[in-house]
């Protein structure tokens, strides 16, 4: 009886995890699933206890429903441990500006950023990883070396200490499978679930693969409705400081290569604080082959880490601190 009651458990435990992980729901919404779920599970498991029980005496009955109890503790704990949920920061009400970094693809010229990275004791960046293209050589279509780590590699510890996020599984131009929801779910989900065995960690956030011109609203509907991924960011620059109306189309303020990163920063930097901000940054490793723009990149890193008065966020943790505020997805807003 007791060995059925385990198994039980770790029946129901998997179920948990694949709902969470199937149903899109996010960190705290999977909360509360779980516990719904629990509701409605236990009776069940309660009959089958009394079915089973039934010629044995009150005490007995008692006691298995004691151990019930002892064995479903463990399934009620948190299974997933969500990304940008312990960032220690606290929203006050006063207002802050807030500074996102991301890089895509994990090419080989990470090693680089994460090496001025770890020199200014910057760890809240946000690298976006295809798990179906590990090792892939890209060099051709662009130009200069275009080459992801490999699983291996990337299991070895190279991003230990950073926010490892979605770029979707095969970084496909998504609008061409919009009519396929299953193979969609699969390029988004099935990334994060990689992604999560990888870490350890779900992740929540994504970039989208291949550009704007490639989002439709159908895929950010497809996302919000049957993914766990709750934001996503563009490529368009804004040079604007505002944060986005929904996260499943959050547009960066600026590029890295952009000739008025520096600027854009400065004004930042300076800008009033009236209401929260974000400066959303992000780029690619190999466009510093492109620009041989290392020095640049690390002359903005110094500067942004050691400008006073701006809280340095991971992706996850900008999501999971707004997430209450900005809907990831507006059913009615316009194309
Ligand atoms: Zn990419």
């Amino acid at each position: 009886m007791k060995i059925k009651s385990i198994i039980a458990s770790i029946l129901f435990g998997a179920m948990l995890f694949s709902f969470a992980a199937c149903t899109g729901a996010p960190a705290d919404a999977t909360t509360e699933a779980e516990k719904t779920a629990e509701d409605t599970t236990a009776p069940e498991t309660e009959t089958e206890t009394e079915t089973e029980t039934e010629k044995v005496t009150e005490t007995e009955t008692e006691t298995e429903t004691e151990t019930e109890t002892e064995t479903e503790a463990p399934v009620t704990e948190p299974a997933i441990k969500y990304a940008g949920l312990d960032s220690g920061i606290v929203r006050d009400g006063t207002p802050k500006k807030y500074f996102c970094l991301c890089f895509d693809d994990t090419t080989r010229q990470d090693l680089k950023i994460i090496e001025m990275c770890k020199k200014y004791n910057y760890y809240k960046v946000t690298f976006f990883l295809s798990t179906g293209l590990y090792g892939a050589d890209w060099s051709s279509g662009v130009g200069v070396e275009h080459k992801r780590f490999t699983k291996k590699e990337i299991q070895s510890g190279i991003y230990d200490g950073f926010d490892l996020a979605s770029h979707t599984k095969n970084h496909l131009p998504l609008d061409q499978y919009q009519n396929n929801v299953k193979k969609v779910v699969d390029e988004l989900e099935g990334d994060a679930k990689n992604i999560y065995k990888l870490t350890g960690v779900y992740p929540v956030v994504m970039a989208w693969p291949g550009g704007d011109p490639n989002v439709t609203r159908k895929l950010m509907k497809i996302a919000y409705e049957n993914t766990s991924i709750r934001l996503a960011r563009g490529t368009t620059s804004t040079h604007k400081f505002e944060l986005p109306k929904e996260t499943l189309w959050l547009q960066p303020t600026a590029e890295i290569s952009e000739a008025t990163l520096m600027s854009d920063f400065k004004r930042f930097a300076e800008a009033e604080c009236t209401e929260d901000m974000l400066f959303f940054c992000w780029g690619h490793g190999y466009e510093l082959d492109i620009y041989n723009s290392y020095n640049k990149l690390e002359n903005f890193i110094k500067t942004v880490t050691e400008t006073e008065g701006i809280e340095l966020v991971t992706v996850s943790e900008f999501y999971q601190l707004f997430k209450d505020e900005i809907p990831a997805y507006i059913e009615d807003a316009a194309e």
